[in-house]
C-alpha cells in the first residue's frame, strides 16, 4: 500500500510515498532529506504531535501552554482534557511545567508565554 503525506519538517514541505508493508514504512520518497524519511517512518508507526493550547488561571485567564515533546497522536484529546482540567496559579514564566508526565505520555506541559495577572 501506498500513502502520500506532506513532511511538515521545514517550510518546503516535501511531498512524501511511502511503501507501506506490515504497517511499517518500507520505502520513502520524495524526501530532500533524512528527516523527511524518519518523519514519514515515524508517522506511519506511531505519529505523534506536540500539542498547543491553553490552560486557565484560577481566575478565568488563559495561558498558552504546549507539550515539552510530541505525544502519541491518539492520546491528543485526553492531554487536552487534562490540560482544562489543571488551575494555574500566578505567576508562572515561560518554561514553568504545569503537568508531569501528562497521561503518561513521558510529555510534561510548560507554559509558553509569562504571566503575572
Ligand atoms: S524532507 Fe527535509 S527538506 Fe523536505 S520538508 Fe522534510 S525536512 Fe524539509
Amino acid at each position: 500500500m501506498k500513502r502520500n503525506m506532506i513532511c511538515i519538517g521545514c517550510p518546503m514541505g516535501c511531498e512524501l510515498t511511502v511503501d507501506v508493508e506490515d504497517g511499517k514504512a518500507a520505502a520513502v520518497s520524495g524526501n530532500n532529506c533524512g528527516v523527511g524519511k524518519k518523519y514519514a517512518e515515524t508517522e506511519i508507526s506511531a505519529p505523534t504531535r506536540i500539542v498547543t493550547t491553553t490552560a486557565l488561571t484560577e481566575s478565568g485567564i488563559p495561558v498558552p501552554v504546549k507539550t515539552c515533546s510530541g505525544i502519541p497522536k491518539d492520546k491528543i484529546f485526553d492531554v487536552i482534557a487534562a490540560i482544562k482540567s489543571v488551575k494555574i496559579t500566578l505567576p508562572v514564566s515561560v518554561g514553568d511545567v504545569i503537568i508531569e508526565n501528562v497521561c503518561e505520555t513521558g510529555a510534561a506541559v510548560a507554559v509558553t508565554k509569562s504571566c503575572t495577572q
